[in-house]
């Protein structure tokens, strides 16, 4: 195990000279800089650019560091995760192979029941000892900033034991940690069907307690037929605004219930999956200024047929990010480079896309893109450093990883 984050101090100034930059500032591009210097002191960016208008060393403590032309990009940002889950369903999908159907699995105890019973079961510390490794895989590809919901607890205690996990897992590595309240994934057993009534209670006791006791950094939920309906969804979201929340939802996956009108509606930050939604729903995340997060993970996992409306997003100017909804059921997925080689394959996304979609507009479907997302002047110093030429490289390759180090504020 890491030493914890909080023992080790940056130096007052460290120093990364000739190195390929690509710096994803200024809104659109990859802002490529060549022989390009990144000074940093504390844990923020201080300069990012050319050599020739980089400061003048602080003083001899000052850590130079060459970085013999190698690719420095903004730490990559998973924005879309359920890392913290107990169990894995590989036996599940062993049975799937095998040809038995989703309800002869529902029959027999799988599916998101199977995970929720798993998460139930565990402790804090379990599910954080089940997490690590999935979290050290993304972290081991340069990730910085990683978004973690809830959503298999289903009760008070089991969503505060999996916010806490989430919480945790940010102690004990150098990586920001985002926590997302999703108490609207699915349906208890114990709620008896009764969905208006379990809506009650997360939109009523559930969130506002998580919330007080500074858990939830934003809230999302999963608007689908086998799932909540809009006007569920619109009352959980209702929660959220009175809390002065910000708002995420798993919308349009697999059928258009219209989530992603329904998410701009609300000042979403992000409006996830989308492999169903049409122009007018486009139209309305554009003008809301919501992220479309691409989720190329569980199309592929699901063998699914319907491409996300990438052409539509790109036509009205909707910024799309690219995560890896790490989730036991459909994406166990722990690589955000495959999911970048992914989107470009199955979704015809362009490389600054993908590398934007994971830095920049990542950054901003997490409502942090004030502090991360890109290499410039002010902002944290979470930078990946890669053994590649070009950036295009890190889209290209399947299943290699490239990573040189990474630095996480600094550290
Ligand atoms: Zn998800």
């Amino acid at each position: 195990m890491q030493s914890s984050p909080k023992a080790s101090q940056p130096p007052r100034e460290r120093i990364w000279r000739n190195a390929l930059l690509a710096s994803m500032a200024g809104g659109t591009g990859l802002g490529m800089v060549e022989a390009a210097t990144v000074v940093v002191r504390g844990e923020r960016i201080a300069y990012a650019g050319p050599a020739a208008q980089a400061p003048e060393p602080l003083g001899p403590d000052s850590e130079v560091i060459d970085c013999g032309g190698r690719c420095i990009t903004p730490g990559l940002i998973d924005c879309h995760t359920h890392l913290v889950h107990g169990g894995n369903r590989a036996h599940e999908f062993e049975l799937r192979l095998q040809g038995a159907t989703y309800q002869q699995i529902a029959a027999a105890g799988g599916g998101i029941i199977a995970t929720l019973r798993a998460t139930r079961a565990a402790t804090q510390e379990g599910l954080v000892a089940q997490a690590l490794p999935r979290l050290d895989a993304l972290v081991a590809e340069g990730v910085t900033t990683v978004e973690v919901k809830s959503g298999y607890g289903l009760d008070l205690e089991n969503e505060r034991k999996m916010l806490s996990a989430a919480r945790q897992l940010g102690t004990l590595r150098h990586v920001g940690v985002r926590t997302t309240f999703l108490g609207a994934h699915a349906l208890p057993p114990e709620a008896g069907g009764d969905a208006d009534a379990f809506i009650a209670q997360v939109a009523g006791q559930m969130l506002p307690t998580l919330a007080a006791e500074g858990l939830v950094d934003a809230v999302d939920a999963f608007c689908e037929g086998i799932a909540f309906s809009p006007s569920q969804v619109a009352r959980v979201f209702a929660a959220a605004a009175r809390l002065d929340l910000p708002v995420k939802l798993h919308a349009d996956q697999l059928s258009n219930l219209h989530g992603a009108e329904l998410a701009a509606t609300h000042h979403a930050l992000s409006a996830d999956h989308l492999e169903h939604t049409d122009e007018a729903g486009v139209r309305a995340m554009a003008r809301a200024g919501t992220v479309a997060v691409l989720l190329p993970g569980a199309f592929y996992f699901l063998r699914e047929k319907t491409l996300p409306p990438v052409e539509l997003l790109r036509r009205h100017g909707v910024p799309m990010a690219v995560a890896t909804d790490c989730n036991p059921g459909t994406s166990p997925l722990t690589s955000l480079l495959l999911a970048m080689n992914m989107a470009a394959t199955q979704f015809r996304l362009t490389v600054e896309e993908c590398l934007a979609g994971t830095t920049r507009e990542a950054a901003r479907a997490l409502g942090i893109a004030r502090d991360t997302g890109s290499v410039e002047a002010g902002k944290y110093a979470d930078l990946a450093i890669w053994d590649i030429g070009s950036p295009s490289e890190l889209v290209y390759r399947i299943g290699f990883n490239p990573l040189h180090s990474r630095i996480w504020r600094g550290r």
